[in-house]
C-alpha cells in the first residue's frame, strides 16, 4: 500500500530541505525524497566549500527573471536578517566577504546539519536515495511511483534544481513534470559560467591565462555613452579558452549570444587622454607606460593581441593610435562564441515560467497542490549569495503555504 502524506518534496537540496522543513514545523507529514546518494552537494560545493549562504543587501533588483516583480513577494518574507536569525541559533560562525557576501567561517556541511536539524524538528521522513518514476494527479493529489514503492500525497513541491553540474546530480526532472502538467517554460540556459571564444580570435591572449584584475564589464557600451546592458565592476580572469571571475559570471547572465560584451581594463582612467597628455612628458616606450597601469605580463600581451609594438616610443605615435589603444584598453569589445556550458555553470537561467505560479504561495495557478521552487523556476540571482536566498526565501513561502 502507497504511504501517505501530506506533502511530497521532490529534491532535497536548498530549497526542499527549507520547505520540507517549514511544512513540517507547522504539522504537516512531509517526506523529503532526494536521488542522489549524498545530500545536498550544490551546498557542500559552493562558495569554495564555505557556502555563500546569502547577501545582506539581497532584494528583487539582484534578480533575472522574465518578470522581475515575481520574486518580489517570497524575498520580502523571507530575508537575509531571517536566515541569519537561523544561521545564530545553530551557532554558525560566519564573515562577510565582499560586499555583503556571507559565507561560513569554517564549512558548508554546518548549513547541511542546520538544515537537516530544522528537517528533524519537523519530523520530516526521508526517501533517499529514491527515484521519482512517474507522478500523476489523482482525485485526492498526487500519487508518485518511486523506485521504493509509491507515496500518495496531497500536495507535490518540486525543487530539483536547474541543469547545472549534472556529474552532481543534477535533471530536467523540474522541467519535465512542468510541461506534463502543461506550464509554460522560459527556455533554460547557463549562467554564471565562464564565457569562450573562437580559437583562432583567441590565440593571441592564450598567454595571459592565470592573470586577473578588477575591470568593468558590460553587455552594452561603456565610457562617456550611457550602458545600454548590465555593468559589474569585478575580477576578471584570463584563462586558455576565454574568460572567467566574478565580472564574467555576472556579465554570462545577461548575456545573448552572438552579442558582444565590452571590457574596461583600467575604468578609473581616460587611456587615450593620458597617453595623448603624457607624449610630451614621456619618452619612454610604449610597453613600460601601460606597465605602469597594468600588471607587465597583461601589458605586454595586451599590446602585442591589438597589434601594438611593445619597444615603440610614446612620442613617436600619431594620436589616432594612441586613442585606438585607448580604445582597446577602455572598451574592449569582444563577441564570445559560447559559454562552458551547464558543465561548469554555477546556476540555470529560465525554467518553469513564473506566470504559472502564485507569487506569494508558489503553487500552480492550473494544478491545485502541485509547487514549483528554488532553481527550478525563472527566477536567477547575481553571483554572491543571491541564489541561495531565493532558495530558502522561495521554499519558505512555499513550506508556510501548504
Ligand atoms: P539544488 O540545491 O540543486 O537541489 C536540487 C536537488 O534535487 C539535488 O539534491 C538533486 O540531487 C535533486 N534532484 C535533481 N533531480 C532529481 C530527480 N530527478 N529526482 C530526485 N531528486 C532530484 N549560490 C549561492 O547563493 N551562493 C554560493 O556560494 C553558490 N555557490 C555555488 C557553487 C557552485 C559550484 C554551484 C554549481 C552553484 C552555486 N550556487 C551558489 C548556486 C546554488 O547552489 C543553487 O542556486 C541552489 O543550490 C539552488 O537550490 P535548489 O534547492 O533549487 O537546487
Amino acid at each position: 500500500m502507497a504511504k501517505q502524506f501530506d506533502v511530497a518534496v521532490i529534491g532535497a537540496g536548498a530549497a526542499g530541505m527549507m520547505c520540507a522543513a517549514a511544512a513540517g514545523q507547522r504539522g504537516r507529514k512531509v517526506v523529503l525524497i532526494d536521488h542522489a546518494s549524498k545530500l545536498a552537494e550544490k551546498i557542500r560545493i559552493s562558495g569554495g566549500g564555505r557556502c555563500n549562504f546569502t547577501n545582506i543587501n539581497a532584494g528583487p533588483a539582484n534578480f533575472l527573471s522574465e518578470n522581475p516583480h515575481f520574486a518580489k513577494s517570497a524575498l520580502s518574507r523571507y530575508t537575509p536578517q531571517d536566515f541569519l536569525t537561523l544561521v545564530r541559533k545553530y551557532r554558525i560562525a560566519y564573515h562577510e566577504k565582499h560586499r555583503g557576501q556571507l559565507f561560513c567561517d569554517d564549512s558548508a556541511e554546518q548549513i547541511i546539519e542546520m538544515l537537516k536539524a530544522e528537517c528533524a524538528a519537523g519530523d520530516v521522513h526521508w526517501r533517499m536515495p529514491a527515484k521519482v518514476e512517474t507522478l500523476d494527479q489523482t482525485d485526492t493529489g498526487f500519487l508518485l511511483h518511486t523506485d521504493s514503492g509509491d507515496i500518495e500525497a496531497a500536495n507535490v513541491v518540486i525543487a530539483t534544481g536547474g541543469l547545472s553540474i549534472p556529474k552532481i546530480g543534477a535533471t530536467d526532472f523540474g522541467y519535465r513534470i512542468a510541461k506534463q502538467f502543461g506550464l509554460q517554460m522560459v527556455e533554460p540556459r547557463p549562467a554564471l559560467v565562464p564565457l569562450t571564444f573562437d580559437e583562432a580570435q583567441w590565440q593571441p591572449f592564450v598567454p595571459l591565462a592565470g592573470i586577473s584584475l578588477e575591470v568593468d564589464v558590460t553587455t552594452g557600451t561603456l565610457k562617456g555613452r550611457k550602458a545600454t546592458g548590465a555593468r559589474f565592476r569585478e575580477d576578471l580572469l584570463f584563462t586558455h579558452r576565454g574568460l572567467s571571475g566574478p565580472a564574467i559570471l555576472q556579465i554570462s547572465s545577461f548575456w545573448q549570444p552572438g552579442e558582444p560584451i565590452t571590457i574596461d581594463l583600467l575604468p578609473e582612467m581616460d587611456v587615450a587622454q593620458a597617453l595623448i597628455e603624457g607624449k610630451g612628458t614621456q619618452k619612454k616606450q610604449l610597453g613600460n607606460v601601460i606597465a605602469q597601469w597594468l600588471p607587465a605580463r597583461l601589458a605586454e600581451g595586451l599590446l602585442t593581441a591589438h597589434g601594438f609594438a611593445h619597444d615603440a616610443r610614446l612620442a613617436d605615435l600619431p594620436d589616432a593610435q594612441l586613442r585606438k589603444l585607448g580604445q582597446a584598453l577602455n572598451a574592449w569589445t569582444i563577441t564570445p562564441n559560447g559559454s562552458e556550458g551547464y558543465r561548469k555553470a554555477e546556476v540555470t537561467r529560465g525554467g518553469v515560467d513564473t506566470k504559472e505560479l502564485s507569487q506569494q504561495t508558489m503553487m500552480a495557478n492550473k494544478v491545485p497542490g502541485l509547487y514549483f521552487i528554488g532553481e527550478t523556476v525563472d527566477v536567477t540571482g547575481w553571483l554572491g549569495g543571491y541564489n541561495f536566498q531565493w532558495a530558502w526565501a522561495s521554499g519558505m513561502a512555499a513550506g508556510l503555504a501548504i
